[in-house]
């Protein structure tokens, strides 16, 4: 083990995989996060129960290294481990619980034959930086399908109209492909490799699949896997600093040399890994940066019932994609763990997004219980019991395209003036999700 010492800034699971993985190769690591380790992966107890931030359902993320970092403290005695996702959607007034993309076979067919026939005489997608979302979806789908599906999905979302956003925002959501048809015309047409990109097949399923995904046991919410962690990280001395921010960073001839806390704690050091949004860093160096503020989040609530009996859906999510709808996304976690369903817990966690102007209200109570009644989740004989709610800051980012510009130059300056900073998960805002994101943390910090 070298005798270089390393500071990791941020202590989300990227964070947490990054002080771990190279924990191996400095004798000294220091995590430092201004909350509690774990970022979007804790949970909350609310009367006895508990709820997550949202979906999150770790999974292999299939490269040998990390995952063992990230899963071998996982046991069949506290977990659930498994691999057939069930998901669903709802669209068009119709809930499908056979995959998460929408069917365009819900349109009348009239609507289905006119974009069923540009979808498959579309030109495709070229990858070029100055395409908009609205490109992207016309390319890729064509015209119809841009305008009924997506348009209407990604305002509800985000919004924004497509026009507004950068290609990359696609990545944000699990929409990119559409059902168009019965199996043996799918299985067809995704023999052509361009077709298989955007045509989903009629199930999602995951059975064969050697992926395994994770979810605790016995109500203890995913925040378990950040308490298995942050021992993980305890016994190989990882030196944590919770609810401290950095006040500054000082650096000598292009090289970052100190890293200075609020509390006024000096931490020499020879490495700097950044896991949050280049903003920060931009503003932590004192490098003057007169873009735009800070990179924009789509204010994201999450109702929290629990209800008398259980639900009428054996789905672990559900996300609505019905733009008359409020709610987003509806985790149902005693679809995720028996062991819910024998202590009588019947809880889900609703998101959906707010205008910033708006507040919760009690109102949305009402409107997301009529709305989990009318696709179906729950009978009219379903009771509520509790229900809660929380407001999540850094939700889903919204990427136009001024900021992904923006964003651009401000890693080039930070790479090309810093010889000794590495960025990483939020640092590289379109690797939204986990997997994509501690890949790209894997390959990243290997360069160092
Ligand atoms: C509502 C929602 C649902 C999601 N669902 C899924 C899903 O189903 N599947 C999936 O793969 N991904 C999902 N994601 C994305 C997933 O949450 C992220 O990929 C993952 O949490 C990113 O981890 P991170 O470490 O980069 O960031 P975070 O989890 O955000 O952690 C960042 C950490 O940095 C700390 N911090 C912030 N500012 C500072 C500062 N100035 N100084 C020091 N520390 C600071 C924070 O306290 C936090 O602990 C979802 C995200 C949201 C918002």
């Amino acid at each position: 083990m070298g005798k270089e010492s390393i500071v990791i800034v941020g202590g989300g699971i990227v964070g947490i995989f990054s002080a771990l993985y190279l924990k191996k190769k400095y004798s000294k690591v220091v995590l430092v996060d201004k909350g509690i380790l774990g970022g979007l992966l804790n949970s909350y107890n609310e009367n006895g129960t508990m709820f997550d931030f949202g979906t999150h359902i770790p999974m292999d993320v299939m490269n040998l290294e990390i995952d063992k970092i990230l899963f071998d403290s996982i046991s069949e005695e506290n977990w659930e481990i498994f691999n057939d996702l069930k998901v669903a959607n709802y669209f068009l007034g119709k809930l499908d619980t056979n995959t998460v993309y929408p069917d365009l076979r819900k349109f009348d067919e009239q609507v289905f034959y006119n974009s069923f026939h540009q979808l498959l005489v579309a030109n495709g997608f070229d990858m070029n930086n100055d395409v908009n979302l609205k490109d992207y979806y016309s390319s890729k789908f064509g015209e119809l399908i841009s305008e009924n599906v997506y348009r209407k999905i990604i305002y509800k979302f985000t919004g924004k109209n497509l026009e507004e956003l950068h290609y990359k925002n696609s990545r944000l959501f699990d929409i990119n492909r559409i059902v168009v048809g019965e199996n043996t015309l799918t299985k067809k047409l995704k023999q052509i490799p361009e077709y298989d990109d955007v045509i989903a097949e009629v199930k999602y399923d995951t059975t064969n699949s050697i992926r395994k995904m994770y979810y605790p046991k016995n109500n203890k919410g995913i925040g378990l896997w950040i308490d298995n962690l942050r021992n993980k990280l305890l016994q190989s001395e990882v030196i944590i600093k919770e609810y401290n921010s950095l006040a500054a960073i000082e650096n000598i001839d292009s090289q970052v040399k100190k890293i200075v806390l609020e509390d006024g704690e000096v931490i020499h050091t020879n490495h700097l890994v950044w896991s949050l949004p280049t903003s920060l860093l931009m503003k932590a160096l004192r490098v003057n940066n007169n873009k735009e503020k800070r990179i924009e989040f789509r204010k994201t609530l999450l109702i929290n019932y629990q209800f008398d009996r259980d639900f009428l859906v054996e789905s672990h999510y559900i996300n609505c994609l019905d733009n008359k709808f409020k709610s987003f996304r509806i985790t149902l976690y005693p679809n995720l763990t028996q062991t819910l369903k024998e202590k009588e817990i019947f809880n889900c966690t609703i998101e959906l997004f707010l205008d910033n102007s708006e507040e919760m209200s009690d109102i949305y109570y009402e409107v997301v219980a009529e709305e989990l009644l009318k696709m179906g989740v729950i009978s009219v004989n379903h009771r509520v019991i509790n229900r809660s709610f929380s407001v999540i800051g850094n939700g889903f980012p919204i990427l136009n395209r001024k900021f992904m510009d923006e964003e651009t130059e401000r890693r080039e300056f930070i790479e090309n003036n810093y010889k000794n900073i590495v960025l990483v998960g939020k640092a590289n805002i379109e690797n939204f999700f986990m997997r994509d994101s501690l890949l790209d943390t894997y390959h990243q910090i290997n360069k160092l």
